[in-house]
């Protein structure tokens, strides 16, 4: 097995009465690598995850955190993981100060090591105004970000996440967001694997993606790769005032440009390149003093999702 790989899922089966949830499922977490775990409404998805944390068995088929398989250590495999898989259940009357001693008591660490990493993980998850007041109390964001908390008591170097945004509103996703950006960014050793049905926050946060559906794997690969499948990108121009005939021809001569139409103020254009090819156009598109004030790309990830899907039902 690579040393490459905290994560390591072979041949895993999981069979439901005659109904096979996930069908000897092959996948394999990079180190460091933040990975987005994909697929449609009962694709076996958090069954996966469920496995993987030792919340249920499967019925056949190895998942290895840190080359050790769950399925016969549990223990050992799940020490060093944070988790956030089903719905977080806390004791309402105890503060998220209260939580995370009597989790950090759990996984054996001392009162210093309980205080400090309590102090900076609240921190983390915006929760330090909120640190005695009763969980009880709380919306289910904060009650979210409490368990993100708890998932990364005593320096995890893996976390499993599901569905972490799921059931949030748009203000509570954006904080959820926001806290596992930061993860990101300032974490140096930490494997995060992380199941959505948001590709934009897959696409913002991931670095690779695992797609799954019917409960075997689709494709696993790095997110840039993903960009680069289609080789043609779609740009949305938005200018400041309805674009002229001339503009759309001037676009249409760009390095690249294979099609330009104006819808409204927008112009929709078609490139043919990779991320250079982009920058390329940006450049281009300011030069010519159009008034354009965003470009946007349509989320390669989406059309790369809805085509392997549509190919894999
Ligand atoms: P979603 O995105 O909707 O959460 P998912 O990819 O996480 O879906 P799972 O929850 O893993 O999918 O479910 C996979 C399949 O297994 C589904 O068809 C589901 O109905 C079925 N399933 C899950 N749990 C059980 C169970 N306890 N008994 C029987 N079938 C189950």
């Amino acid at each position: 097995m690579s040393s490459d790989n905290p994560i390591e899922i072979v041949e895993l089966r999981k069979e439901y009465g005659g109904f096979v949830a996930v069908d000897n499922l092959n996948l394999s977490v990079k180190r460091n690598s933040f990975t987005g775990f994909l697929g449609p409404n009962g694709a076996g998805k958090s069954t996966t995850l469920k496995i993987l944390t030792h919340l249920i068995n499967a019925t056949s088929g190895q998942a290895y955190i840190n080359g050790i398989d769950v399925t016969k250590d549990p223990k050992a495999a799940l020490t060093g993981v944070g988790t956030v898989v089903e719905t977080p259940e806390f004791y309402p009357y105890l503060t998220p100060r209260e939580t995370m001693k009597y989790v950090g008591q759990i996984i054996g660490m001392n009162a210093e090591s309980i205080k400090s990493e309590t102090d900076r993980i609240l921190e983390k998850v915006k929760m330090t105004e909120w640190e005695d007041k009763r969980i009880g109390t709380f919306s289910k964001g904060m009650r979210q970000r409490i368990a993100i908390g708890q998932a990364l008591m005593n320096n995890p170097s893996v976390v499993i996440l599901d569905e972490p945004t799921s059931g949030l509103d748009p203000r509570g996703m954006a904080e959820m967001r926001d806290i596992l950006k930061n993860l990101r960014n300032d974490s140096r050793d930490l494997t995060v694997i992380m199941s959505s049905h948001v590709l934009h926050e897959v696409s913002d946060l991931c670095d690779r993606i695992a797609l799954i559906n019917h409960g075997k794997m689709i494709i696993q690969d790095d997110m840039s790769a993903i960009r680069e499948t289609e080789g043609r990108r779609r740009m949305t121009v938005k200018v400041n005032t309805v674009p002229e005939k001339e503009t759309i021809s001037r676009i249409e001569q760009l390095n690249n440009v294979m099609s330009a139409e104006r819808y409204g103020n927008d112009i929709e254009v078609t490139l043919d390149g990779d991320t250079g090819a982009c920058v390329k156009f940006l450049n281009d598109v300011s030069a010519l003093n159009i008034g354009a004030y965003s470009v946007n790309e349509e989320n390669a990830l989406e059309t790369t999702y809805l085509k392997l899907i549509k190919e894999s039902r």
